[in-house]
């Protein structure tokens, strides 16, 4: 049998990764338990048998249920000791796949209610960032995402206070949640705000929907990344676009997967878009309900699409080079990807 190298020893930049869906599976069952929360049987179910839900979001419905399994687990999260826990243990996982560098994703607004409103929400989560920061090493910051399902005016809110607190770890602005709902084009305002202050403009895109959201990403929001794209594969005047503009897209195959955009792993065209010179960073995007965090993403290009060593050595460049890690903290891992390569399999 060949040899391989440890794809959890590879490093990496994990760009794409939101807040709940960060969580340990026994954390959730934990501070379930320590506030008397009943999690619906789908969810305990997936945690418990480690096997993810299928949730079919393609459709509305399943869309609905998987966001309703997403809330029974943040409603978990109360106190600010529990956000430093799992921001702790999001960083502890990360480094044992292998990264050196977090941006994890998060609305504060859904937050807001249990901690005391949206500006003491975001402090406790950048407190928490700092702190796993401290505690465990690793590099980490912070995408401060609207939800697509709120009003524009709420993003905009939520881009001004994103902006405010740039020199505390929010580097970037996101948009979540249903790409079926509203145009891209709604927001439009709320990124020129978050641009406008030095944030990168890092959208969801192309996975509920096809090649059109991309673009509209593009065109409307200026997007400096975006959160999956995987549809843009359908588009090869598209994929060109991305791969001229060395747009980043932050693919998550096993989300793919578990969400039903795609059937099997084999069907995530990573190919399509790593050929096409489009840039790619893995992303976990909700473990807690996927199932598989980093590494396994990188496994599914080695397993599902044939991608050697040095291929993957390739995408964890990518997602170094379309992480804002400062260049020394690049320079550091992209050398450390150099060293994972030329050392022999193990
Ligand atoms: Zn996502």
């Amino acid at each position: 049998m060949e040899r391989v190298r440890d794809v959890s020893e590879l490093p990496k930049a994990h760009l794409h990764l939101h807040f709940t869906g960060s969580m340990r599976p026994a954390t959730l069952l934990e501070l379930a338990d320590k506030y008397g929360v009943r999690l619906p049987e789908a969810l305990t179910e997936a945690l418990v048998g480690g096997e993810p839900p299928r949730l079919r979001a393609t459709d509305e419905r399943g869309w609905f249920r998987f966001q309703r399994l997403y809330d029974a687990a943040r409603s978990c999260l109360r106190e600010p000791e529990d956000i430093q826990r799992l921001v702790r243990e999001a960083a502890e996982e990360d480094l044992r796949d292998g990264s050196g560098w977090l941006e994890i994703q998060v609305d504060p607004t859904s937050y807001a209610p249990r901690l005391g409103g949206l500006i003491p929400a975001l402090e406790i989560i950048l407190d928490a960032v700092d702190s796993a920061m401290r505690e465990t090493g690793l590099g980490m910051r912070v995408l401060v995402a609207a939800n697509r399902m709120k009003h524009p005016l709420d993003a905009r809110t939520l881009a001004r206070l994103a902006v405010r607190y740039r020199d505390r770890g929010v580097i970037g602005f996101g948009l979540s949640n249903d790409e079926r709902r509203g145009m891209a084009r709604d927001f439009d305002r709320a990124f020129a705000i978050a641009r406008e202050g030095g944030l990168l403009s890092a959208p969801h895109g192309g996975e509920l929907t096809g090649p059109a959201s991309v673009r509209d990403c593009l065109d409307d929001l200026h997007a400096g990344r975006i959160g999956h794209g995987v549809r843009a594969a359908e588009d090869p005047r598209l994929l060109k676009r991305l791969a001229d503009r060395q747009v980043t897209c932050e693919v998550c195959p096993a989300s793919n997967v578990a969400l039903g955009v795609y059937e099997k792993p084999e069907d995530v065209p990573l190919r399509t878009l790593f050929e096409a010179g489009v840039p790619l960073a893995l992303g976990a995007d909700d473990p807690l309900l996927f199932g598989s965090r980093l590494a396994a993403q990188y496994e599914i290009a080695r397993h599902h699409h044939g991608f050697t060593d040095a291929e993957l050595a390739e995408l964890a460049r990518q997602s170094v080079r379309g992480s804002v890690a400062p260049q020394d903290v690049q320079a550091k891992l992209l050398a450390g990807i150099d060293a994972w390569l030329s050392a022999p399999a193990a």
